[in-house]
């Protein structure tokens, strides 16, 4: 991926201050160089020293595993495994488990430094870590896809640990994934460890609320940018891509809440209705459908570009990283960007986004519901109490608010975008743990 510069000015809210911070960055090819291109602009802006800037540049552990399993046919094939712990300073590190072809090395290490940031702005006692194997699990049977998320358990189990690391479902897996990972983890070290991972299904020291809660937060997170840009929630359109744990979910709240969604996609489909989709009726139609949206005529279809750049005020996606370049970007008619995936905006592309006054709400605030319910839960493991869905809702929306208060403050303060005050909001954190701890 590359990247020329990331700059800042005033964005076309009244509310925004009338000059703003700019820097530049060099071009980058890889995720995790993206990141530290972001950090590098948050931690000029906001002064980090170079020797706390130099201990984030840098993943704390990275783990990689060669897992053998043996498929349905007889053969064994042996997958790639990986898992970054970025940083403990914090707390524990904490971090989701992704299946899917394009894992490697730089995907988990980026991703596992934005969990650092993720988990600081929400305010959680927690570090950041991720994880992965490279497989393609539409492809594989729930038996091939239960020997290999075992066999990785195993050979992970001296790195997960409810004091320790902490995994959760990503892309590809969830809470089935995370109680064959629970069931592993149990009998290597004998006993009883629901905390070692979180995003369990209920009854199994899984939390209510904790599926729909990273779209929850997608939900709260537009609702308090509305709010800033003083738009009405019922006067607005909107756009989701993807439609799996976080966009469905988003989408669902989004549309309770009284907003229109006039597109809507995933791998197999992409919709448009100008007078609103029923995502119900979408809801509906995927779950008995495989999950997914094709055939589903509750709009009609449009290229998977089109979502990206379609005539709405609000844009949420939800599905892949690097989906919104700098030509997307340029094309872009949304107001407001709300970023349930992980990186779906480039480096440059978020350059033109600032230069055209659209305000993006970043993926480690705006997602950051999943893994603020995934602390409730081990919280609730740890205390081996449960609490209703109305406390856990409650208790993820006002965290919510507040982390997106201390994000927008600190992006007015230090007169510069929403994604940069994040990371300086999560900076101001880290720093003081690291500061605090001392170094050999
Ligand atoms: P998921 O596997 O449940 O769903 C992914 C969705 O993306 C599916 O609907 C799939 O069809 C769609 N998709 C895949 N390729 C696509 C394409 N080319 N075009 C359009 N749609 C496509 O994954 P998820 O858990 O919803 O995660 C989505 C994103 O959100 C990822 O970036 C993930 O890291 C991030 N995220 C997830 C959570 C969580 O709690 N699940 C928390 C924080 C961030």
């Amino acid at each position: 991926m590359c990247s020329d510069s990331l700059r800042t000015k005033e964005p076309n809210i009244k509310l925004m201050t009338t000059k703003t911070n700019s820097t530049t960055v060099e071009n980058h090819d890889s995720m995790f160089d993206s990141v530290l291109a972001r950090l590098d602009v948050a931690a000029k802006i906001y002064g980090l020293s170079d020797d706390v800037t130099s201990i984030l540049r840098n993943p704390q552990k990275q783990v990689k595993v060669s897992i053998p399993v043996m498929m349905d046919d007889g053969k064994l094939q042996v997958f790639e495994g990986f898992r970054t712990i970025h940083s403990t300073v914090l707390g524990p590190s904490k971090g989701g488990i992704r299946y899917a072809m394009d894992v490697c090395d730089d995907e988990v290490k980026a991703l596992s430094a934005w969990m650092t940031f993720k988990c600081a702005v929400a305010n959680l006692p927690y570090g950041g870590a991720k994880g992965g194997i490279k497989c393609d699990p539409r492809k594989m049977s729930v038996g091939e896809l239960e020997r290999l998320t075992k066999a990785y358990t195993v050979a992970m189990a001296d790195v997960f640990g409810p004091q320790t690391d902490i995994p959760a479902p990503d892309m590809g897996t969830s809470g089935r994934e995370m109680a064959w990972l629970v069931d592993a983890y149990n009998k290597v070290h004998r006993g009883n460890f629901p905390g070692v991972t979180t995003g369990k299904p209920v009854g199994l020291g899984g939390s209510l609320g904790r599926d729909a809660a990273t779209g929850r937060g997608v939900m709260v997170a537009t609702l308090s940018a509305l709010d800033k840009m003083k738009l009405q929630k019922n006067e607005v359109t909107c756009a989701v891509q993807g439609f799996g744990n976080v966009g469905s979910h988003a989408a669902r709240f989004l549309f309770e809440q009284g907003l229109k969604i006039c597109a809507i996609g995933d791998h197999t489909a992409t919709l448009w209705n100008e007078k609103g989709i029923d995502i119900k009726a979408a809801l509906d139609y995927a779950k008995a459908n495989g999950n997914v949206l094709k055939g589903f005529t509750g709009g009609v279809e449009i290229k998977p570009a089109e979502l990206l750049t379609a005539n709405v005020d609000v844009l949420v996606p939800a599905a892949l990283q690097n989906v919104i370049t700098e030509e997307i970007a340029n094309n872009i008619k949304a107001k407001l960007i709300v970023e349930g995936a992980n990186g779906p905006t480039t480096a440059e592309a978020d350059h033109i986004l600032n230069e055209k006054g659209i305000i993006v709400v970043p993926d480690i605030l705006a997602n950051g519901g999943g893994v603020t319910v995934s602390y409730f839960e081990w919280v609730q493991n740890n205390q081996g109490y449960y609490w209703s869905e109305d406390e856990v809702n409650a208790k993820h929306d006002a965290s919510m608010k507040a982390a997106f208060e201390s994000v927008w403050n600190n992006g007015q303060q230090y007169k510069t975008t929403m994604r940069i005050g994040a990371y300086i909001t999560a900076l101001k954190k880290v720093e003081l743990g690291i500061k605090a701890r001392g170094n050999y």
